[in-house]
């Protein structure tokens, strides 16, 4: 008989999780206005937020947060953080900060001007953001069959290479500081981008004397199903794939909250010493001294770790199996899902769960709520809240994709636990029928509302 698979790390240590009861959640939801975002953690059990910063660190990260250097300027901290990243990515040069967003503020301050284009496949909302913050535009020339839920494509990340050469032909050079290439994609459901499609986009750039940025928060994860599913690197291994996807890039961007297993951090790294200067300089004014940026010395340790730790074929070959898992489980019940699954989310698509659903409403909004009634487990909303209103007409916009996010903590939970999940989600899917009314919206803000919008029943 074939040894079944088994996770590649034993548990050493254990952080106790409560269940609670439907007349209690019942309480807590209403309290919190129906917006997941204003729970207590206690009132979660199972916590499928985001997978950002919600990572277990091993034993050798920990060991490592013992070690670290807290000099200012220099401190060897830094040093192994700098080999880490030259020995993994490529790159010479590096600036800590303390997220990915603030890489981007740093590496954007010293790019993006007012009138900018920026094409790229679908941009992570912080990264738009600070894009239109500059009064750039973030071109989104990411392949049709990303928007299809239903359609099987292996790297639904890719650029179509000719949306992408419109963008480049038709404006000129000065325009376009770089190219933005995210890995895996996690605006189009942690989707990878194919090393092919990466060497297209590289060449595209280098014909038109464009920079290539990676923003790599989940570049480990992409290498990986680079492996699987691209047949020549079927056997290659995870750091040769990540070694060539970043030889591509001029420079990256990286949230170490995701693949690098921290619970805080990030970095910019690139070969130009003269673009080092200059982001110098704004990390000094925006997150501290080149040396340690907004990270602390042991959390440079840990992350100096962590990368290591992110690109080991066993441990990614456990997390990515889990996602399928619950993919599998939810499948098996006939919820509907966006396939295939990505790489640290699983998508249910809210408007095929509940087809008649009347949108304005916010039909995955509902979906999300009652996941958490049905068993305490918090999912996040990717839908017509998260949209936004129209910034010219104020209505509400309503998305191609509407979602409920299920997002995996590295390292975190067991599959009892995505059985868990998928199980109370099938209960809701066999009751979908009897879930007619949703929600309307009491209080919003004008921006990113759905962080704090307040709702009640609609009935
Ligand atoms: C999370 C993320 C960011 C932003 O990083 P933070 O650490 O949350 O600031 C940027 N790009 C991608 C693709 C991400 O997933």
């Amino acid at each position: 008989m074939e040894l079944p698979f088994a996770e590649s790390y034993k548990i050493k240590m254990v952080e106790h999780i409560r269940r609670s009861t439907r007349e209690e959640r019942e309480v807590w939801i209403r309290d919190a206005r129906f917006n997941l975002f204003n729970l207590r953690s206690g009132q979660v059990f199972i916590d499928l937020l985001t997978d950002s910063g919600t990572g277990a660190m091993s034993d050798k990260q920990w060991a490592g947060m013992m070690t670290g250097d807290e000099s200012y300027a220099g401190a060897s901290s830094y040093y192994h953080l700098k080999d880490a990243i030259r020995d993994i990515t490529g790159f010479g040069y590096f600036l800590p900060v303390h997220q990915g967003r603030a890489a981007e503020n740093v590496l954007f301050s010293v790019l993006v001007k007012e009138g900018d284009l920026v094409p790229g496949n679908a941009h992570f909302d912080t990264t738009k953001g600070h894009i239109e913050f500059r009064k750039a535009v973030a071109v989104d020339c990411t392949i049709g069959e990303a928007y299809d839920t239903t359609v099987e494509h292996p790297f639904k990340g890719n650029v179509d290479p000719e949306k992408l050469e419109k963008v480049l032909k038709d404006n000129p050079k000065d325009k376009i500081p770089f190219i933005v290439l995210t890995v895996t994609c996690n605006t189009s459901g942690g989707q990878p981008v194919s090393m092919e499609n990466i060497r297209t986009v590289s060449s595209l750039a280098g014909k038109y004397g464009i920079p290539l940025l990676i923003d790599a928060a989940r570049f480990a994860e992409n290498a990986y199903f680079i492996r699987q599913r691209e047949p020549e690197y079927a056997g290659r291994s995870i750091r040769e794939i990540v070694s060539e996807m970043f030889s591509y890039a001029d420079f990256m961007t990286m949230s170490s909250k995701k693949d690098a297993i921290v619970n805080i951090g990030g970095f910019i790294a690139m070969r130009d010493p003269e673009l080092f200067r200059q982001a110098s300089v704004y990390n000094i004014m925006f997150e501290g001294y080149i040396t340690y940026g907004g990270m602390s010395g042991r959390d440079m340790n840990a992350l100096a770790v962590g990368l290591y730790e992110g690109v080991d074929l066993d441990y990614l070959e456990t997390r990515i199996r889990q996602v399928e898992y619950l993919g599998r489980r939810l499948t098996d019940f006939g919820v509907p899902i966006q396939v295939p699954v990505g790489g640290h989310a699983v998508f249910v698509d809210a408007k095929r769960f509940l087809p008649d659903f009347p949108r304005e409403e916010f039909t995955a909004q509902t979906l999300a709520v009652e996941l958490y009634l049905e068993g305490g487990v918090r999912g996040v909303e990717i839908g017509a809240l998260m949209a936004d209103r129209d910034p010219v007409t104020r209505l509400n916009r309503f998305p191609e994709l509407e979602m409920v996010r299920l997002t995996i903590p590295r390292r975190v939970y067991s599959n009892n636990h995505m059985e868990y999940v998928a199980v109370a989600l099938g209960n809701i899917y066999d009751r979908r029928h009897t879930i007619r009314r949703g929600l309307k919206i009491v209080h919003e803000a004008p921006i990113l509302r759905h962080f704090t919008v307040e709702l009640e029943p609609a009935v």
